[in-house]
């Protein structure tokens, strides 16, 4: 097959297999990608993060460098549902419940799953069906954790932009998606990059409640929530505690503000169950996941994206969700943490959350 005739077939194929954008761009490397990313861990915003390094950019920004068979990268967007901002479900039981980021809830066939897995599962698939069409051909994925600048090949295949929120806005589900990356052994013809921008729209800048958003495209990741609550291990540092609200996985905020979003993101998801036996709901009851055992948290999040913080991790973030969230009713869960949960930083972030409630 003609290869602008393959690129248009794989393109159809990536929709039908549920992607909301696909674009190619060439192998060159991401000069001014690698700059700012390095230019981010000299200035230590990317403090806490050990596996962000310099060998790792240096070797993403050049996948043609490391794979010398690469001829060019296919760049996906995977669209996810965003969660319904409401903060209270109306719950009449005096449930308290804190928010998961989005993406974190996503879903297969009503399964909760990991999106890495999702991901990589559907660019397996896609690479299977281009192996049907044109024999012999190689291919490597990148799923969030694969050593690519997902942006930057996002950016430069013209599937969308980065908005000032440093999250891709796609045409077709804006920023409310997952991005992956395939480089392959054949030449497709490359698209060009997308000529759009925020214009002169700063809506998410100021909806950072800890000032993430340092400058237009530069987040200092040690003050943004979904690093925090994520990423960092240990205790969270106490300035930065009143400002993280009922976050307990992630945050959605900056993209919630986002105009773009609200005029392309797909219907929201529902606000979820009080209490599910599987997988991460948008609105969790924040005292249940702060008690939940070892077994209990990996029988409820193992496979999704939630489990990443480890059981103490999300016991932390909870205790301070719910010091934040304003109510008493979290009084016992609280103390019973503070005394009986057998992590320091859960039994510290309990008593911070004590505090809280009772001035
Ligand atoms: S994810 Fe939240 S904390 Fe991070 S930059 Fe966006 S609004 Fe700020
Ligand atoms: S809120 Fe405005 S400035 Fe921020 S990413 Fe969206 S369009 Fe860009």
């Amino acid at each position: 097959m003609e290869m602008a005739a393959l690129k248009a077939a794989l393109s159809d194929q990536a929709r039908r297999l549920g992607f909301a954008a696909c674009g190619v761009t060439s192998v060159r490397p991401f000069t001014e990608a690698r700059g700012r990313a390095l230019a981010a861990i000299d200035a230590g915003r990317m403090d806490g993060m050990p596996w962000y390094t310099r060998d790792r950019v240096e070797a993403s920004a050049d996948i043609g460098g490391r794979y010398p068979w690469a001829r060019c990268i296919v760049a996906l967007a995977w669209p996810y549902h965003p969660a319904s901002a409401q903060t209270s479900s109306g719950d009449t039981d005096g449930t308290i419940r804190g928010r998961f980021s989005a993406y974190a809830c996503t879903e297969d066939g009503g399964d909760a799953v990991d999106y890495h897995d999702l991901l990589a599962q559907r660019c397996d698939a896609l690479v299977d069906w281009l192996g049907g069409k044109t024999e012999g051909v190689r291919a490597k994925r990148f799923v969030d954790h694969g050593w690519a600048l997902d942006r930057a090949i996002a950016e430069r295949a013209g599937i969308g932009f980065a908005g000032k929120h440093a999250s891709v806005i796609t045409l077709a589900a804006g920023s409310y998606v997952l991005l992956a990356a395939i480089a392959l052994s054949i030449a497709l013809p490359v698209d060009a990059p997308s000529q759009r921008g925020c214009g002169r729209c700063t809506a998410c800048l100021p909806s950072c409640p800890t000032g993430a958003i340092v400058a237009p495209g530069v987040i200092d990741a040690r003050r943004c929530i979904s690093y925090l609550t994520i990423e960092h291990r240990g205790s969270i540092p106490n300035e930065l505690r009143p400002m993280m609200g009922t976050w307990a996985f992630g945050c959605d905020l900056c993209q919630e503000a986002c105009p773009i979003n609200h005029r392309l993101a797909p219907l929201p998801l529902a606000v979820g169950a009080a209490t599910t036996a599987r997988g991460p709901v948008p609105h969790p009851d924040l005292a249940e996941c702060l008690e939940l055992t070892d077994a209990e948290f990996t029988a409820r999040f193992r496979g999704t994206a939630v489990s990443r913080t480890g059981r103490a991790g999300l016991a932390r973030n909870c205790a301070i969700a719910l010091g934040n969230a304003g109510d008493r009713a979290a009084l016992p869960a609280l103390q019973r943490s503070a005394e009986l949960d057998p992590d320091a930083v859960v039994r510290e972030a309990a008593r911070w959350g004590i505090a809280q409630l009772t001035g």
